[in-house]
C-alpha cells in the first residue's frame, strides 16, 4: 500500500486524526508541522527567550529538549535543562539519561532535589499522600512544580517547557469535564497564564502530538530516552481516566484530538470569563496560592 499523502513511498504509520496511513517521511513531517503550528498559534516562543526544559529522561521531555535546542540554534535565545530529583529509585537513572542527552546537545544541565529544597524524600511524599487521602502523584506534582519554579527564578528564565503531550492533555480535559468547574480550565492549554500571576510561564510544545506518535517519532529520529513510567501513578485520577480515553478512541478513532480541541476552546472561554482572576500570597512563604497557605507549606506541616 502506498502512502496516502505523497502516494510515492510505502505506507507504514496510521495517522488517527486524518484516518490516513502514511510513509515515514510524511509521518515525521506531520509531527513537525503540528509542533510548529502549536508554537505559532499560541505564540509559545520568542526569539530571545530563555527556556528551562524539565527533563525526566523520558521520550516526551527528550523530544522537547531536542526540538528546542534545534529551534534556538541560530537565534539569540537559550535553553537549559533541569532534572527534579524526587529521591526515588528511578531518579539516578533518569537524571543520568537527562544529563547524557543535554551533554550531547550542548545544553547546561542541572538537578534540583526535594531533599535539598524541602528536606523531604519519597517516603515523606507517600506519608503525606496517605494522610491527605490523595494519590502520591498529586502530592509529588505540587512539590515538583514548586521545585521547577524555584529553579526558573534562579536561572532567570522566561519560560518553563514541559513534555506534556496530546494524550496527557486529553486526560486533563476529561478529568476536568468530569469535575465540571469552568474555573479549573483557566490553567489548562499549551501555555499557562502570564508571569504577572506569580508563576513563570509554562509551555507545552508537544500538546498536539499523541503519546503513541511521540514514541514512533523518537524511534524514527533515534532520539535516546529512558523508558520511564512513574510507578506511583496507579490510582491517580489521571491514570483512572486512561481506560476511559482508550474506550472513547475505540468508538471514535482520533477522538483524542477533538477532546483537546474543544478543551482548548473551553480553556479560552474560562480565561475570558475569569479575567479578574487573582491569587493570594501564601502567608508562610509568599508564593502565589488560591488559599491562605499554599499547598507546599500545608504539606510540609504534615
Ligand atoms: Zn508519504
Ligand atoms: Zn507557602
Amino acid at each position: 500500500m502506498k502512502c496516502q499523502v505523497c502516494n510515492k513511498q510505502e505506507a507504514k504509520i496510521k495517522l488517527d486524526h486524518l484516518g490516513k496511513t502514511v510513509c515515514k517521511n510524511c509521518f515525521a513531517r506531520s509531527i513537525e508541522r503540528r509542533i510548529r503550528r502549536t508554537i505559532r498559534d499560541y505564540n509559545l516562543l520568542k526569539d530571545k527567550d530563555k527556556i528551562l526544559v524539565a527533563v525526566s529522561g523520558g521520550k516526551d521531555s527528550s523530544l522537547t529538549l531536542t526540538y528546542l535546542v534545534n529551534y534556538y540554534k541560530y537565534k539569540p535565545g537559550k535553553v537549559f535543562a533541569v532534572y527534579v530529583d524526587r529521591g526515588d529509585a528511578h531518579s539516578v537513572k533518569q537524571a543520568l539519561a537527562g544529563e547524557k542527552l543535554s551533554k550531547k546537545l550542548g545544553v547546561p544541565f542541572c538537578t534540583v532535589s526535594f531533599r535539598e529544597l524541602f528536606n523531604i524524600g519519597i517516603t515523606d511524599i507517600r506519608r503525606i499522600a496517605k494522610k491527605e487521602g490523595l494519590n502520591t502523584c498529586s502530592v509529588c506534582g505540587v512539590f515538583r512544580r514548586r521545585a521547577l519554579e524555584i529553579k526558573a527564578r534562579e536561572l532567570k528564565v522566561d519560560k518553563v517547557a514541559t513534555g506534556h503531550n496530546l494524550t496527557d492533555e486529553a486526560l486533563s480535559y476529561l478529568m476536568n469535564f468530569s469535575k465540571g468547574e469552568l474555573k479549573n480550565f483557566i490553567h489548562l492549554g499549551p501555555i499557562s497564564l502570564p508571569k504577572r500571576k506569580g508563576f513563570t510561564q509554562r509551555i507545552k510544545i508537544l500538546s498536539r502530538v499523541t503519546d503513541e506518535e511521540i514514541r514512533e517519532y523518537v524511534t524514527l529520529k533515534r532520539i535516546k530516552f529512558y523508558p520511564n513510567t512513574c510507578p506511583c501513578r496507579v490510582g491517580s485520577l489521571r491514570y483512572n481516566f486512561l481506560p476511559v480515553l482508550a474506550d472513547i478512541k475505540k468508538a471514535r478513532p482520533g477522538a483524542e484530538f477533538s477532546i483537546v480541541k474543544i478543551g482548548e476552546e473551553i480553556a479560552e472561554l474560562a480565561r475570558n470569563k475569569h479575567r479578574d482572576f487573582r491569587l493570594n500570597k501564601c502567608k508562610k512563604c509568599g508564593e502565589p496560592t488560591s488559599q491562605d497557605t499554599c499547598r507546599v507549606c500545608e504539606y510540609l506541616e504534615i
